[in-house]
């Protein structure tokens, strides 16, 4: 099946490749660099449901293609599972990784380790002309106290999954892809598509 990824992210693009690679999921996989045209589509959802439908419903119209779009993000413990949908302007709206990071390490100064729980969260929508189905995917762990690694994005270097002493910044991104929340929701889409197709 021939997929438009409603993301601009290269490294979302990067990862969501190779996961679909591994699971053999999609044959050809464009992204909305091969639309330069289309407009950026605004994030105002309250859930990442709601984020990912609006954009792969707004793409896949535009573009007469099935549209896959995600939508991710952080939910820590402590703080009421902020940032949440705001992950990615948690400093501000033009805010970078560090900010975004720098940010979540203040808030948690005061908060012990066993207190710092989180969990990675993705939401793919995939969208037809035909319907909209979206997969949802999960990774827990702890927001560390310093940021670890390189790798990866996002809070990624503040991120240690479940019994890892090794935050996803550390690990190569095959390690970090057979666990991450987006490699469980694109797992449980594949599934769709094995069963649609057999
Ligand atoms: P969006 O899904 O593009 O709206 O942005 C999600 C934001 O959540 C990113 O900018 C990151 O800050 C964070 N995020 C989502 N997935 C990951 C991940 O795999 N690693 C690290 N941060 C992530």
């Amino acid at each position: 099946m021939d997929i438009v990824l409603a993301t601009k992210n290269r490294k979302k693009i990067e990862e969501i490749r190779k996961i679909c690679d591994v699971l053999g999921t999609a044959n050809r996989i464009y992204t909305l660099d091969d639309f330069p045209a289309m407009e950026d589509v605004v994030e105002d959802g309250d859930t990442f449901e709601a984020n990912a439908v609006k954009k792969a419903k707004q793409i896949a119209g535009a573009t007469g293609m099935t549209a896959l779009a995600d939508d991710s993000g952080l939910e820590v413990d402590a703080l009421d599972r902020a940032p949440g949908v705001y992950s990615a302007r948690y400093a501000g709206e033009d805010a970078d990784d560090r900010a975004n990071n720098d940010k979540l390490l203040k808030a948690l100064k005061d908060i012990p380790g066993e207190k710092r729980g989180a969990q990675f969260v993705c939401c793919i929508a995939l969208a037809s002309d035909k319907e909209i189905k979206t997969f949802t995917g999960y990774v827990n762990g702890r927001i560390s106290t310093e940021p670890k690694g390189a790798s990866g994005f996002g809070y990624d270097p503040l991120f240690y999954p479940e019994g890892s002493n090794r935050t996803f910044a550390e690990m190569s991104d095959t390690e970090k892809n057979a666990i991450s929340h987006r490699a469980n929701a694109l797992r449980e889409l594949q599934q769709y598509l094995q069963e649609q197709s057999g």
